[in-house]
């Protein structure tokens, strides 16, 4: 591992030391935005191949304000994000740790509906494509179907997570938090 690698990993330790000093006044807005700004740090590393690991994982959310994503009803636990999702131990990969990060930008972001896949035991993420579009994909197995239930071989289209809006219209329901 090379130096610059291992400032990224003690910079993550420190987060991580933050998050959990302050859990009990998070909001899921402020772990997402403290999580997405370590993010961006990646992107201005000297070394190249740290840099891409920032294409790789985070540059699907630059075009995204949390701020806009403020669901009434939540499809995680925040308890758990803090206590289990950021993990304790260390890690010493930045590719693991980006794809750490990345994995609770995605869960806070990306609304997690009760309809559960037709392959897995996971519940479907809800995405829409450019014209509103309504999708319902696996994280899991990569299983995706329409809102009437109608099997998607191939998503071509760039997919984006759903408003409270669109939640509404839909009346979609959050998968259950246990
Ligand atoms: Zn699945």
């Amino acid at each position: 591992m090379n130096k610059e690698e291992l400032e990224y990993l003690r910079s993550w330790d420190t987060l991580k030391e933050t998050i959990y000093l302050k859990r009990y006044y998070l909001t899921p807005d402020l772990i997402y935005n403290m999580c997405f700004n370590w993010g961006k740090t990646i992107n201005i590393a000297r070394s190249p191949s740290i840099r891409k690991l920032y294409t790789e994982y985070f540059t699907y959310f630059e075009n995204f304000k949390i701020e806009e994503y403020d669901f009434k009803v939540r499809w995680y636990s925040l308890e758990d994000i803090v206590e289990f999702d950021i993990p304790r131990g260390r890690i010493d990969d930045l590719k693991i740790l980006a794809a750490v990060c990345r994995g609770i930008l995605w869960e806070i972001l990306v609304f997690k509906t009760n309809i559960p896949c037709k392959i897995c035991d996971e519940d479907l993420r809800s995405l829409i494509d450019k014209e509103n579009k309504l999708y319902l994909c696996c994280d899991k197995c990569n299983y995706a179907e329409f809102i009437n239930g109608e099997p998607i071989q191939e998503i071509e289209r760039q997919l984006f997570p759903i408003t409270p809006g669109i939640q509404t219209l839909y009346q979609l329901k959050p998968s259950n938090v246990i």
